[in-house]
């Protein structure tokens, strides 16, 4: 995991936001939409039949924006959580859950 010291706009965006998923979708060529460019299993939704503004505000993708480290269990507590980056894709992957923790660092410093 990696740390660095926030600015005051990083400090406040994470402290609001889940750091890289915030105002962020990815929209593959065939319109389907997803939260994440990595996690693909599941799609909100497709441009081609429903419009991006109507998937933004209904399909819950916007909850993932609103994962910053004050919901993740293991994190809320931690000292570091508004400098500790955060890779949903990469942590869902090894957990199994979108709000899984398996990269921590803290041990170690
Ligand atoms: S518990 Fe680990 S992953 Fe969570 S904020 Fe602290 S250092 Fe980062």
């Amino acid at each position: 995991m990696r740390y660095v010291a926030p600015g005051y706009y990083e400090y406040y965006l994470k402290k609001q936001f889940n750091p890289c998923m915030i105002g962020s979708v990815t929209i593959s060529c065939d319109g389907s939409v997803y939260a994440c460019r990595v996690m693909r299993k599941n799609d909100y939704g497709n441009i081609y039949i429903t419009p991006l503004d109507v998937i933004l505000t209904s399909s819950g993708i916007s909850e993932y924006w609103q994962l910053n480290k004050d919901s993740l269990e293991p994190c809320k507590t931690c000292h570091l959580r508004y400098s500790c980056d955060d890779c949903r894709a990469l942590e869902s992957s090894l957990t199994g859950d979108p709000v899984g923790v398996y990269i921590c660092g803290r041990e170690t410093l």
